[in-house]
């Protein structure tokens, strides 16, 4: 069965074909960032009509790199939420006009189970059961993945996501829009031992975790410096407050991991999100792994952020609850733990 996905959930239209026999067939994406750059963050209108644009000339370059034709098309998975209203809109849409137009039946995904099950797309793909750390944008979860759709929540933040403080700290730091893999490329330059940040709930008894402190105390450290600065801050203590912020992140997010395995018996660690694109965090989690003994799966490093190849996919594994294309909506707040097991 040949699967199109098509990912529009917030400032990235992602358009693949995945093949249930065959695998990932073509995946293609536009990102919106430099348009929102100037705006310092997601503008909901212009990333509506930016994904308008868009959708259909991707889903015609993945046809044609591959030499199909829409008629061999059997299934449309898109994603229904969560995520901004108006883009979901777009996806969503396109995604059911095409699937009535061709007589072919749609599947609505949820945005996080694609993020969740994109590790499935790399090789070696671990089976289940598996442990989830999800660290994207707007979500922090450990999450114990007991097959499609079961997914129980294990512990999460309870304020900002990593990502988001990721975001959030670049800003402050004077980094463009998103900041995220700016400030963790900046950080590869810094000096560990300089500063020393807060590990939020490092010690705490259970899975949860806290990150906006940690903006709160870069924000005062950037102060303190840049008060014996005379103002601006030199571009190695830039650099180093990037590292101290990114070793305080990794920390917590390796230690929860390894509270969160011990806890479940789970031997298998699966990382998904745009914060698993991190090469710190990677290492880290590669060698805690190492030594104890337990393995680690991240999705291929294109695919950690948002993109339409990890739609197919979710959809391709829940070919079951395809219907015909009819009315549809969106689901800008959807819960995950509300999809039918498959
Ligand atoms: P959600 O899926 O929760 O709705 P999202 O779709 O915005 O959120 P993703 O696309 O999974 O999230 O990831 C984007 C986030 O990943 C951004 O916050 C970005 O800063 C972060 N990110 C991407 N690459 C890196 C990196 N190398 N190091 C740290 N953070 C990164
Ligand atoms: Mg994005
Ligand atoms: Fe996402």
């Amino acid at each position: 069965m040949l699967v199109l996905g098509i990912e529009s959930s917030c400032d990235e239209t992602g358009v693949a074909l995945y093949d249930s026999e065959h695998g990932l067939v073509a995946h293609h994406l536009h990102t919106q960032m430099a348009m929102h750059a100037e705006y310092g963050g997601v503008v909901p209108e212009l990333a509506s009509r930016d994904h308008i644009r868009r959708v259909i000339p991707l889903t015609e370059a993945c046809l044609a790199e591959v030499g199909l034709r829409l008629a061999d098309i059997d299934a449309i998975a898109y994603t229904q939420g969560p995520g901004l209203g108006g883009a979901l809109l777009v996806g969503t849409s396109v995604a059911n006009a095409l699937a009535f137009g061709l007589g072919i039946p749609v599947i609505a995904v949820h945005h996080l189970e694609g993020h969740l099950l994109s590790p499935l797309l790399a090789t070696p793909r671990p089976d289940f059961p598996f442990l989830a750390l999800l660290v994207s944008g707007g979500h922090t979860q450990l999450m114990a993945v007991h097959g499609v759709g079961q997914y129980q929540v294990l512990g999460e933040t309870l304020d900002d996501a990593a990502g988001e403080a990721f975001d959030k700290t670049a800003k402050l730091l004077g980094l463009d829009y998103p900041g995220g893999p700016t400030l963790s490329r900046l950080a590869e330059s810094g000096d560990p031992a300089r500063f020393t940040l807060p590990r939020p709930m490092l010690n705490s008894a259970d899975l949860d975790m806290s990150f906006s402190g940690l903006k709160t105390a870069v924000l005062t450290l950037v102060r303190q410096q840049e008060a014996q600065q005379h103002g601006t801050l030199d571009e190695q203590t830039r650099k180093d407050i990037c590292r101290a912020f990114q070793e305080a992140i990794v920390e917590v997010l390796v230690k929860k991991s390894l509270k969160a395995l011990k806890q479940t018996g789970m031997k298998r660690l699966v990382v998904a999100g745009g914060v698993g694109a991190n090469r710190q965090l990677r290492a880290a989690l590669d060698q805690a792994a190492a030594r104890r003994k337990f393995e680690v799966f991240y999705p291929p490093l294109a695919l950690c952020t948002d993109n339409g190849a990890m739609i197919a996919f979710a959809g391709a594994m829940r070919l079951k609850f395809a219907e015909p294309a009819a009315g549809f909506s969106v689901k800008p707040r959807w819960d995950l733990a509300s999809l039918p097991a498959v």
